[in-house]
């Protein structure tokens, strides 16, 4: 039998909690805040961002909706990030990727304060995580290690293999897993034999962008799967990269798509947020 994984409740849940810590710093004068920087017209981008304000709005957390057009150069969206660096109302930038060819993406990461990198995806707070000094962590990595903490899944000494090397995911998620003592692999477009590979997980995590490329012979029996694809199929549909119906029965836990690992990533921004005002508070 396989268990489905449920982000979306935990995700919930994770929200329910930060209610009470938002209006525990509301009542000594700090309104958790989150300015969200979103450069361009991507369609896929614009559902994340009122995603991200909607969640911010129902726990209390303040949003800042910042709006650059396409043609919008890379010094003025700099100039942005380091406004809100330097306000002391703002305690969590974040500038939503991808952002259009002419602006370099590295530089303006690179711009964020790293104490209101969210996303935890400055190199700062990246090598940080590498040396388990972690201050901020990447959304995604840190809903997963969330999510397999809920069900009671502990991957200290279990083989774990990532599909996918992307500074987002698969990169700082490989530096979780082994902060929290699993042994790691990291598998990628040129990883030779990759069915042989992923046979070996007992929780195996993919993140690949490729619709339903996971399917029951790429697993062994009693796995854990973490699914964090996110794709769209040809009838508009959302889709992982595990074939869902294939590895039902064989894997022992799966997350479904939608409703595991994408509620998380954002549950995760907002907790993070709201750590970021606390410390605020106790750096003041
Ligand atoms: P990237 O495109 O940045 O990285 C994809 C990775 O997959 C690369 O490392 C690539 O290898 C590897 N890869 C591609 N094809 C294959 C293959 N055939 N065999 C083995 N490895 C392969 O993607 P992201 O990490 O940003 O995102 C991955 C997926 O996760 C996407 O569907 C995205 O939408 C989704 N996502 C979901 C989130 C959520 O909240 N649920 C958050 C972030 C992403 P190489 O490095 O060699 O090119």
């Amino acid at each position: 039998m396989t268990i489905l994984m449920n982000g979306r409740d935990l995700a919930q849940k994770v929200r329910e909690s930060l209610k009470e810590r938002v209006n525990k710093l509301k009542k000594r004068g700090v309104t958790p805040t989150l300015a969200v920087i979103l450069v361009g017209d991507d369609e896929a981008s614009k559902v994340y961002v009122r995603n991200k304000h909607r969640a911010a709005e129902k726990i209390g957390i303040k949003t800042i909706d910042k709006k650059l057009p396409q043609n919008a150069g890379q010094e003025e969206v700099i100039k942005v990030v380091k406004s809100y660096n330097n306000d002391p109302n703002v305690h969590g930038v974040l500038v939503q990727m991808p952002l259009p060819k002419q602006i370099d993406e590295k530089a303006v990461i690179d711009a964020i304060s790293p104490k209101k990198d969210v996303d935890g995806s400055h190199p700062e707070n990246m090598g940080r995580l590498f040396m388990n000094e972690a201050r901020a962590l990447p959304c995604t990595p840190r809903g997963i290690m969330e999510l397999l903490d809920e069900y009671d899944i502990d991957v200290r000494g279990q083989e774990v293999v990532i599909v996918g090397r992307s500074n987002l995911v698969g990169r700082p998620l490989a530096a979780l897993m082994i902060n929290a003592s699993a042994t790691v692999t990291v598998a990628h477009s040129v990883t030779h034999k990759l069915q042989e590979v992923t046979k070996k997980a007992d929780i195996l995590v993919v993140a690949v962008g490729q619709a339903g490329m996971i399917d029951e012979s790429y697993i062994k029996p009693g796995a854990v799967v973490i699914d964090v694809g996110i794709n769209r199929t040809a009838e508009g549909k959302l889709s992982g990269d595990v074939n869902e119906a294939s590895v039902m029965g064989k894997a022992s836990f799966l997350t479904p798509v939608p409703g595991g690992v994408g509620p998380m990533t954002v549950s995760m921004l907002m907790k993070q947020t709201v750590e970021f005002a606390e410390r605020s508070v106790v750096d003041d």
